[in-house]
């Protein structure tokens, strides 16, 4: 029996209640022999709480002092946590980021974990305590500054700890059951995916599925840590990320054609209107949007009317950055010589997404005819090897996700998926 590390998310210790429910799980896992490392949330919507605050007293907060104050939802449930596991009768821990070694680099509100050095939490547990750590904070190895790692971050600080700690599994326990193959807030037909690779979780995190983040499975990709996600509401077995497939008697579980459907309604398109058809103007317009550090996803050039020769160009980006990208391309607006800027918030991303489409063909087709049968016009389209992605109008985001799922047969037909709690952010 070896160290497992266990993430609870906020809905899992959203009060009292809950975090006497985690602590007697965490109890369980140590009885059956592990040596365990639990790292937590802040409770419920602790951390938007108190974004709230910080936005009531300064409507630009300081990074810094935001920090600051952010990492201490999760210093709250870490406390409560080790104290309800010590009323179990059995030795807990708790620890900030900082001193559980998670090192970042300084980019306040954001920071990238650069070293993890778990030097305490190795002799915490060695001594036969259970180590509980704050999640979604570490300290700047320049600066010296407590930081924060972007929301939703704890799912990274399990995955890192569980690296540095050479752990066999890192459980990320959240309020559903496990990676399905659609929201199941949105497809009540959505099914548990029992396996599921880096690659195509990776792919489904980068198209809106919120159940893991990007950089959370970037992270255990890249120290090939297993990754199970499952419900701290019920005990089922949830879902297995990881490299290698499964076997299932003596053969290995067949990769599926299609792993999922996600879908994203935090982006907005962008269209330039009337871009002079000639080269260099896409480069100018791409640099204007990326010195602003915005990150960019879908991008469509058409082609130029005969008599103009001018072009549009439309890219799709985080609503959030909208603002930022506009007035960065007003700016450049007598260079480029562009006739107008378009902004449109009310877009959706639909993607489709698994290996098993590498060698199907078909399988865009079969797409695009699921959302013209549901009636859903199609805006902008992207592909990589193993995903398909359309924009459509935010307004048909669940009947086109529906249609798609049904379309490829990826709905159940016993259960319907449960969701125990939270809002699935
Ligand atoms: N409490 C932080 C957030 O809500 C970090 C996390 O939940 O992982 O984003
Ligand atoms: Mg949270």
């Amino acid at each position: 029996m070896g160290l497992v590390v266990q993430k609870y998310g906020g809905s899992s210790v959203a009060d009292a209640e809950g975090i006497k429910r985690v602590a007697k799980r965490i109890v369980e896992a140590k009885k059956n022999g592990h040596q365990v490392v639990a790292v937590v949330s802040a409770m419920g919507d602790t951390t938007d709480e108190l974004i709230d605050l910080a936005e009531q007293v300064s409507p630009i907060p300081a990074g810094r002092e935001l920090d600051m104050l952010l990492t201490s939802g999760e210093r709250i449930s870490m406390a409560l946590l080790a104290m309800a596991i010590k009323n179990l009768g059995h030795e807990a821990q708790s620890f900030t980021g900082s001193q559980a070694g998670v090192i970042t680099d300084s980019v306040h509100n954001k920071a990238r974990i650069i070293d993890v050095t778990p030097g305490r939490i190795r002799t915490s547990v060695d001594e036969g305590n259970i180590a509980i750590v704050a999640g979604f904070q570490g300290v700047s190895q320049d600066s010296k500054d407590i930081t924060t790692l972007g929301r939703g971050g704890s799912d990274t600080t399990a995955v890192a700890l569980a690296a540095a700690l050479d752990a066999d599994v890192c459980e990320i326990y959240t309020d559903v059951d496990g990676v399905f193959t659609a929201d199941p807030r949105v497809v009540k037909k959505a099914q548990k995916i029992d396996w599921i690779s880096f690659e195509d979780m990776l792919e489904l995190a980068a198209s809106g599925s919120k159940v893991l983040l990007h950089r959370c499975v970037e992270y255990a990709r890249r120290y090939n840590i297993p990754i199970h996600v499952r419900s701290s509401f019920s005990g089922l077995r949830g879902t297995w990320v990881s490299n290698e497939r499964p076997e299932q008697g003596d053969q290995q579980v067949e990769h599926a054609i299609i792993s999922g459907v996600a879908h994203d309604v935090s982006e907005a398109k962008v269209t330039v209107v009337g871009v002079p058809d000639k080269p260099g103007e896409a480069a100018s317009i791409f640099r204007a949007v990326a010195s602003a550090e915005i990150n960019i996803d879908m991008i469509v050039q058409n082609v130029s009317a005969a008599s103009t020769g001018l072009t549009d160009i439309s890219f799709t980006l985080p609503k959030a950055e909208g603002k930022k990208a506009l007035s960065a391309l007003e700016k450049i607006k007598p260079t480029v010589g562009y006739d107008s800027l378009r902004y449109d918030d009310q877009v959706a991303k639909i993607s489709l997404v698994g290996a098993g489409m590498k060698t199907n063909p078909g399988v865009t087709a079969q797409f695009f005819e699921a959302l013209s049968d549901a009636g859903v016009n199609i805006e902008l389209i992207s592909t990589s090897e193993i995903r398909i992605s359309v924009v459509t109008r935010a307004d048909d985001v669940n009947e086109a996700v529906r249609a798609v799922h049904s379309s490829f047969g990826l709905d159940s037909d016993s259960d319907e998926a449960v969701v125990y709690g939270g809002t699935g952010r």
